[in-house]
Order: structure tokens, then sequence, then C-alpha cells
């Protein structure tokens, strides 16, 4: 899986995801994370590429025309031919471009999934006040936020979305099952978890889990799971139930 970022802070990504399983993942092969400055696609000797905004207001806004080439310069890396979402003859080979923004649709681990079904992911940072509407009409397929708070680019944004895509690749955790038995993954939060030691300051691992009785530990694990969920995330209870009984 590839991902290929299109960035005014390429150094922002690219550090957050060479740790830890991300890191492992991008020295295996298993994904890839191509960081694109837009800065190298500046049509000005200083490099700028943010103006004023038509009609006034505070900020800066990022310019279509450096954005437009650096997503260009990634098709034609991926051997596609050049074209934008506006121009229906380039359709054909559909490429995903994912926006960060607060205006975009709140991703959840559904998105995630779907994300991790793709061979190549575009995404684009935003910074300052945001982006030139007319590039976005044209390239990008996909407005995603990460919640309805503003900040001050999308560079984390898009290290959260790879990080939570890239877990669903095979081979990336250490065992495929980790991302089956989590949050979400069945509509619910996960059930408490404890390791080592049995007694931590006076309060026990619940017997349950030391009796070896995989059917009832099940039981006991999937009823914390609706309580936690009824009692953290109500709407998402409610969601579940309401499924279940359709
Ligand atoms: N003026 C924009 C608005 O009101 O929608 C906000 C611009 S924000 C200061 C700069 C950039 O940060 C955005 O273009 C976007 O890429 C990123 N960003 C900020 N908050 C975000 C969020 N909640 N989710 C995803 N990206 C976000």
């Amino acid at each position: 899986m590839n991902f290929h970022v299109m960035t005014l802070f390429p150094e922002q990504i690219n550090n957050c995801l060479k740790e830890s399983i991300t890191g492992r993942a991008i020295n295996n092969g298993l994904i890839s994370v191509n960081t694109v400055n837009i800065r190298d696609f500046s049509d000005n000797k200083y490099g700028h590429v943010d103006d004023y905004t038509y009609g006034g207001g505070a900020g800066m806004l990022m310019q279509p025309g450096p954005i437009y080439d650096a997503y260009q310069s990634i098709r034609i890396k991926l051997g596609l031919p050049k074209g934008d979402l506006m121009d229906k003859t380039s359709l054909d080979k559909p490429l995903r471009v994912l926006y960060m923004t607060p205006q975009g649709t709140p991703f959840t681990q559904k998105m995630a999934e779907d994300f991790s079904k793709e061979e190549n992911i575009v995404i684009l940072c935003g910074h300052y006040e945001g982006v030139d509407e007319r590039v976005l009409e044209r390239i990008v397929t996909d407005n995603v936020s990460i919640g309805d708070f503003v900040l001050t680019g999308g560079e984390l944004p898009a290290t959260i979305i790879i990080d939570a895509v890239s877990r669903l690749v095979p081979g990336v955790l250490g065992c495929d099952e980790s991302a089956v038995y989590e949050s979400f993954y069945d509509g619910l939060l996960e059930y408490p978890q404890y390791t080592r030691p049995v007694d931590f300051m006076g309060a026990r691992v619940p017997d349950v889990l030391l009796s070896g009785h995989h059917k009832n530990i099940n039981e006991w694990r999937k009823q914390k799971s609706l309580e936690r969920t009824k009692e953290r995330r109500p709407d998402l209870y409610e969601k579940y139930i309401n499924e279940k009984t359709e």
C-alpha cells in the first residue's frame, strides 16, 4: 500500500511515521510513504505557494497551481495519464485523493477499512486558511476531517489516517487478528484488558480471565464490551442494538 502525501512540511510526516509499527512497516516494504513537497512546484523564485484571498479576509490561501502540478507529478510517477476528476476520460483510472479538512466527513474505522483496499492513496494537507477551491474541485475524491476542531495544518490528520489505515494492511501488525478484536471492529468498544501482575495494589485480575475457560471468557468480554459502550458511547450502543434487532 502506497501513500503519497502532498504537503509543505514533509519532515513532519516522515518524522511521525518513521517510529514504531509504521516505521517497521515502511522498512519491511509493507507500506510506503512518498512525501511530495508542494513548494517544489512553486512558480516563482521565492518558493511562495500562498496568496491573499479574493474578497478580503484574514490569512493566506494555498494557490491551486502548485498543488495541481504536485498531483500530476504523482500520477506520472504511478504511470497514470495526466488528468483530473473533472475530465471524465481520466476516471477510467481513478486515484483516491483525500483532502484533510475540518469540513470533511468525520474519519471512522469503516473509512479506514475502505481506504485500506486501495493500492495508492493520495493525501493533500492544507495550511494557512486552506486551499483554493478550484483545485479541490478538480482532484479531490474524499474530504476527510479528524474531528470538529481546527488545526494549523493537515499533516497531523494525514499521519493519523496513514497510521489507522496501515495497521489494517496484512502483516503490519504482529498478529493479523489484533485488528479484528479492537474497538469499532464490530461496532462496540473493546472490553477491559489486564496483564501481569495478577494483583496490582489490591486490585485483582477478574477470576474468569484466569480460568482458562474460553467460552466464559468470550461471554465476559462481550458483556463488558456492551457495558462499556453503553456507558461511554451511548450513540454507538444505540446503533449496535438497533442493527441487531432489525
Ligand atoms: N479555513 C479552514 C476552515 O475554516 O475550514 C481551516 C483551515 S486550517 C487552519 C488549515 C488546514 O489544516 C486545513 O486546510 C486542513 O488541511 C487542516 N485541518 C485543520 N483542522 C482539521 C481537521 N479537523 N481535520 C482535518 N484537517 C484539518
